[in-house]
């Protein structure tokens, strides 16, 4: 193996212990490289036990002291992208690009959460004479987050370093498929000065999910992944009266008007969709072509065909997720929709034992197939015909998820129209990621995401924190009144 098994983190040391261990693979070449433990409520329990020791200490920490850790830790994964980018590719599959993109992303997170002192300051008034109300924001104490094996270091970095400079001591439980990033993610903080037991990782799946979710020492959830269990996650975890905020899955929309920029349309949708495989939640999955959209498609098709795999394309996290997707090709070309870039059946010389899929795009879909409904997390897009925005719209919010759409378009009308119709969370114009940048907050709408606020930005502040309201009065002549 190239790497030694993985551990837990608990308390500011890497802990080996005896647990039950999945093999963890690179997907690019198939073979395993490391192994993760899973966890059970025994360890879910000592990191419980370890944060909430950390909490008062690191709580009574002024903030602009805290985020000192968040300046270092984010030089340092600068000082270490390299190495980072390495990691995330190793054990994700992404082509090297993709993977330094996610380093540097979760570096401008950090920055977010260092501009924390500047953004939280509490609100004050002068309410009545001599009266003032304030609001101060205080941090929840234990908290978790549960992370998917997309982007193994830049969700983790969406809730530890706002969560953690905001008060809180986090436990993250990383995805059992990409459990490597989140060790160096520990070590850089540590060496960054973070005090033990204010970050703990637990490693493992379902049971140590479900331990987090009823531990009763746990105050509140970040979750990110699949809806089926983003569901689960937010039943449990409110059940138990946690604050749980649940970013599920998504089937995102991408609505091309007739007078699209012709290149920029296809370069950008074709690079939604194949970008980190597929396996993005802000990926194009449904293209929505309005009327005469012809021309737009065979330029799509150009790009996509020149796309290499393994070098400008990486694999699929799975063998089991690569037969997954290419079942879903499979139904749909038999259903009658014409495929007109297959991504099926690709290898790349010297890593044959790779999860590989080219781009695949496929046409004349229609809204009733599985393929267009279902969350495929592939390179793959299908295109359903519309004659106008109106019925491309009905489309776009006949499905029950609603992370992201865009629509292409030289129309400010148009773009305005499709902006306030679509039913998704993050809309853009022109842009086939459209993510938003922080300060502005992530976060889907319907079946994306479950629970208040966002799981980034200046939506988290609210999410992390609980607020104050203290009201007081020092003036004598304010004398009684009916607030007294
Ligand atoms: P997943 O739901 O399978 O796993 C996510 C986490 O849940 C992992 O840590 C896993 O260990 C745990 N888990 C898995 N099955 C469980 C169960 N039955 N009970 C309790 N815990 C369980 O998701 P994934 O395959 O790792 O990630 C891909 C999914 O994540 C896609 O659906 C994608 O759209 C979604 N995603 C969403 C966002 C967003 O912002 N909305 C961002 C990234 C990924």
């Amino acid at each position: 193996m190239k790497y030694p098994a993985v551990s837990n983190y608990l308390n500011g040391s890497f802990v080996v212990d005896d647990l039950p261990a999945l093999d963890v693979f690179d997907p690019s070449v198939g073979q395993v490289i490391s192994r993760v433990p899973l966890s059970s409520p025994r360890e879910v329990n000592r990191a419980v036990e370890s944060a909430r020791a950390a909490f008062a200490g690191w709580s009574s920490t002024p903030i602009k002291e805290r985020v000192q850790v968040f300046y270092r830790y984010k030089a340092l994964l600068e000082r270490h992208i390299d190495e980072l980018t390495a990691l995330v590719t190793e054990e994700n599959g992404k082509i090297a690009s993709e993977a330094r993109a996610e380093v540097l992303k979760s570096a401008e997170l950090t920055e977010f959460a260092c501009s924390l002192p500047q953004i939280i300051p509490g609100e004050v008034l002068e309410v009545s004479r001599g009266v003032e109300c304030r609001i101060d924001r205080y941090p929840l104490g234990v908290v978790a987050a549960i992370t998917p094996f997309n982007f193994p270091n830049m969700v983790p970095n969406w809730s530890i370093p706002n969560a953690i400079a905001l008060g809180n001591c986090l436990i993250l439980k990383p995805s059992e498929l990409v459990p490597l990033s989140a060790g160096r993610i520990a070590e850089l903080l540590r060496e960054a000065g973070l005090p033990e037991g204010v970050l703990q990782i637990v490693h493992g799946g379902k049971e140590a999910v479900e331990a987090i979710c009823e531990h009763p020492g746990i105050q509140a959830i970040s979750f990110v992944g699949s809806t089926k269990v983003a569901k689960i996650v937010y039943r449990r975890g409110t059940a138990t009266l946690k604050r749980v905020l649940a970013l599920g899955g998504a089937k995102n929309h991408l609505i091309v008007m007739p007078d699209a920029d012709l290149e920029m349309t296809a370069s950008n949708v074709v690079a939604s969709m194949s970008g980190c495989a597929g396996q993005r939640c802000m990926a194009a999955s449904v293209m929505v072509a309005v009327s005469k959209t012809d021309h737009i498609i065979r330029c799509m098709v150009e790009h996509a065909g020149r796309m290499v795999p393994g070098k400008d394309i990486g694999p699929v996290i799975s063998a089991e997720s690569k037969a997954r997707i290419e079942r879903y090709i499979a139904e749909a070309e038999a259903g009658g929709a014409e495929v007109l870039v297959d991504g099926r059946k690709v290898t790349v010389p010297g890593r044959e034992g790779g999860y590989y899929l080219g781009p695949t795009i496929i046409d004349r879909v229609t809204p009733d197939m599985r393929i267009a409904q279902e969350e495929v997390f592939g390179p793959v897009l299908v295109i359903i015909r519309s004659r106008d925005v109106d019925e491309a719209l009905a489309v776009e919010n006949a499905s029950p998820y609603g992370n992201a759409a865009s629509v292409f378009t030289e129309s400010g009308g148009t773009a305005r129209y499709v902006m306030e119709r679509a039913s998704a969370g993050m809309v853009g114009v022109n842009v086939g990621v459209p993510v938003p940048r922080e300060p502005f907050s992530f976060g889907g709408w319907n079946e994306s995401k479950f629970g208040v606020g966002d799981i980034t930005g200046r939506g988290s502040i609210e999410f992390w924190t609980k607020a104050k309201k203290m009201t007081t009065k020092w003036n004598r002549e304010a004398g009684v009144n009916w607030m007294s």
